[in-house]
């Protein structure tokens, strides 16, 4: 006789599948949500899991589990399973990020189906089948109800609401598959499709010329129309049958994106799925994916794990951003996983960005992606911004402003336009420093400086690591002097110095603080678009994809600081979000100017930036790279510790390091401190892996993982972090 076994996937933090017995569960069940029992005693409970696989084994063998196997609790049959390529995906990013495949597996789902028991949101609308339409026609003319139902409907595609009075009916149509679920239709027409530039077009045909799967990176100046290259090829996908999946860094920071997008294609169903949507919101876009309903999945780097099984497109926009990267957890690069995915599903997949990544770059460059190059800006005659830099030496800030910003600001102010000043750190200054022993205020719970910020109730001061608060303390807590200042700028004491030399300008502060209630961003995207202000100060926020017609001229403030930081990827963020927030001026009619100012106006940071010179920098860059082996010629992986003490923490590394010796293509360092050395009372130390062969680095960390958590760990807390971006 022989017994079947349900292997489960379960959100534990254990690396394996979990046995269970069932009578009834059929090959068409893998990849179904299932409840089983799990735990022992007291402590036995239920846990939502995926059936991932069944196997058959023989009752009288040795050892068989039949007696001391659990049996299945019950199996989800009202949703559809996931399908196959999905399960692949999630056995692919398991084995690559070295995290437990349950946990990754259900990661893959939306919040309310790893609970027990949830709710599917009805649909928004209904409209006829085919067999519907078949059904309408026969219908007698004493139905009076249905035919009601059958006019209401030729009209095309209704709400719930409108359907209401059809209620007990709409569920028996429904039930015969006379109705389905669609989205509401739109009421606007297609927005029309604009001439394209000889290089869109070029790129483009090359895009049409290379059907299924390959890696094209879509190398586009800001405001060189890749989003129109991306559009037109979906248009391709779509009308040959296929979805298309779009991710794109942060949604809320880019609505003019979504937008565009929706006014595109009224006519199809587009999904957006993000973390920002509410429980049953995330609940119905995926269900929408899952039945094959989205044309579009329009989404965030989660996006990346929606149900699709007709995937002809995927496209990674403003590729080179670090949110595309997980930071806990699955620490996963939607990027990576993107490549992986559109192999899988042999489609098309388009990086795009004017400051591509450079492992991306690199790739582009030795031919393995196809590279397409849009250098001129798609409105005629728009030119690019002029960069000049302002020497700091000579022309010395005060309160962070140079002479020379301050007046073209101030020119900018009487011609009517519009002037941004750029500075990356919010608050009012980032450090309070004593006059009298040059001492600063840390954070009594992290090796880090609190930051000062101006609030309705006064000043405050404000770990930016781990949120501790306190009261600017009236005398210097190291020697008692009452003799404290702010030290540096930042964006409160930016926009407060600009208030005062300009009294009469609107100004505005678009941050982190002054974005945070719902909606806020919108509003000051929509002023600033009006021309309601005319001053703005910004950090990053700021810096994305945003027309601003009015806008001409961006200073630039605090560049120095991220040239010194000690990430050896700090240049190259600097590099990108400079050509980024230098796109922000000027953008139709007008042309722009930047203003950076800087103490090293030699270097070939600013140099190449000065040129709109992506590739100089970037090969200056990846021969440093090269010269002192780092990504891409280098692969890395990075085991992080935390405990309350340092020597823990350094004796587990230590333990780490020792437990598996590794081959002469893989070094391991010794373990070190962290940059930030204690964040919220953890002490944080490290170790990086490293080899030139991928492979090589992944073949050890499989054998490392297992002995790692064999490891006693106690009162550590330890993650691998594969390809790391942060260190
Ligand atoms: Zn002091
Ligand atoms: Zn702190």
């Amino acid at each position: 006789m022989t017994q079947r076994i349900a292997q489960v996937a379960i959100d534990i933090p254990l690396a394996r599948l979990f046995d269970y017995r069932t009578a009834d569960a059929g090959p068409g069940d893998i990849g179904r949500r299932v409840i089983v029992p799990f735990g022992r005693g007291r402590a036995e409970g239920l846990q939502v899991g995926i059936l991932v696989a069944l196997v058959e084994m023989n009752a009288c063998d040795a050892g068989a589990p039949e007696t001391t196997l659990k049996p299945l609790h019950s199996i989800d049959r009202d949703l559809a399973p996931l399908p196959a390529n999905l399960i692949e995906l999630a056995h692919f990013a398991a084995d690559y990020y070295q995290f437990p495949l349950g946990a990754t597996l259900l990661g893959f789902l939306p919040p309310a189906l790893r609970q027990l028991q949830f709710r599917v949101p009805p649909p928004l609308a209904y409209r006829l089948t085919e067999a519907g339409r078949r059904h309408s026609a026969t219908l007698k003319s004493n139905a009076r109800a249905q035919q009601a139902l059958a006019v209401q409907l030729n009209g095309g595609a209704q709400t719930r609401e409108a359907l209401a009075p059809f209620h007990t009916l709409l569920s028996r149509w429904l039930k015969e598959g006379w109705v389905e679920a669609c989205h509401p239709r739109a009421e606007t027409a297609p927005s029309l499709t604009p001439p394209l530039t000889d290089e869109q077009a070029t790129t483009l045909e090359a895009l049409r010329q290379a059907p299924g799967f390959g890696v094209h990176l879509v190398h586009g100046i800001t405001g060189s129309g890749k989003t129109e290259v991306y559009l037109q090829r979906s248009a391709d996908l779509m009308a040959a049958g296929q979805q298309v999946l779009i991710l794109v860094p942060e949604i809320h920071l880019t609505p003019q994106f979504t937008e565009r997008i929706l006014n595109r294609f009224p006519d199809r169903r587009i999904v957006l799925l993000h973390s920002l949507l509410a429980d049953g919101e995330r609940l119905a876009a995926w269900l929408a994916c899952q039945r094959g309903e989205a044309d579009i999945v329009l989404g965030t780097r989660l996006a990346l794990f929606a149900p699709l099984t007709r995937l002809g497109l995927i496209v990674v926009a403003e590729e080179h951003d670090t949110s595309y990267k997980q930071g806990e957890g699955l620490r996963y690069s939607a990027r990576d996983l993107a490549i992986w995915r559109a192999r899988q599903a042999n489609a098309q997949i388009l990086l795009g960005s004017a400051t591509p990544a450079l492992e991306t770059w690199h790739n582009g460059q030795r031919g393995r992606y196809q590279q397409h190059t849009l250098s001129a800006r798609a409105i005629r005659g728009a030119a690019l911004p002029e960069i000049r830099l302002v020497d700091t030496r000579t022309d010395r800030p005060r309160q962070g402003l140079t002479r020379t910003l301050t007046e073209a600001i101030e020119a900018g102010l009487k011609r009517g336009e519009q002037s941004l000043v750029f500075i990356n750190r919010r608050g009012y200054a980032p450090a309070l420093v004593c006059n009298a022993c040059q001492h600063i205020v840390d954070c009594p719970r992290c090796t880090a400086h609190q930051v000062l910020h101006r609030g309705p109730q006064g000043d405050r001061l404000l770990c930016h690591y781990c949120g501790h608060e306190q009261a600017v303390p009236p005398i210097c807590p190291d020697c008692g002097s009452h003799d404290l200042r702010a030290g540096g700028q930042g964006t409160q004491r930016v926009e407060e110095a600009l208030a005062e030399r300009f009294p009469e300008a609107r100004i505005l502060r678009v941050d982190r603080d002054s974005t945070r209630r719902k909606g806020a961003f919108a509003a000051m995207r929509d002023a600033i678009q009006r021309h309601e202000v005319d001053l703005i100060v910004g950090t990053q926020i700021l810096a994305k994809g945003h027309d601003f017609p009015n806008l001409t001229q961006v200073g630039i403030i605090g560049a120095d600081h991220a040239l010194q930081a000690p990430d050896f990827r700090a240049s190259e963020r600097l590099f990108a979000q400079l050509m980024q927030v230098s796109g922000r001026a000027g953008r139709a009619e007008k042309s722009g100017t930047v203003w950076i100012q800087t103490q090293w106006p030699q270097h070939p940071l600013f140099v190449a930036l000065r040129r709109h010179d992506y590739a100089g920098f970037a090969q200056h860059t990846l021969r440093e790279r090269r010269e002192s082996g780092l990504p891409p010629f280098m692969h890395l992986a990075l085991l992080r510790a935390e405990a309350t003490r340092m020597a823990s923490a350094i004796a587990f590394l230590e333990a780490a390091k020792a437990c598996l010796p590794s081959p002469d293509s893989v070094t391991l360092f010794d373990p070190v401190p962290a940059l930030i050395t204690r964040i919220a009372h953890h002490e944080r130390a490290q170790l990086l892996v490293q080899s030139t062969r991928r492979e090589a680095l992944q073949a050890y960390l499989k054998h490392w993982m297992p002995l790692l958590k064999a490891l006693p760990a106690r009162g550590v807390r330890w993650s691998l972090d594969v390809d790391p971006s942060e260190f």
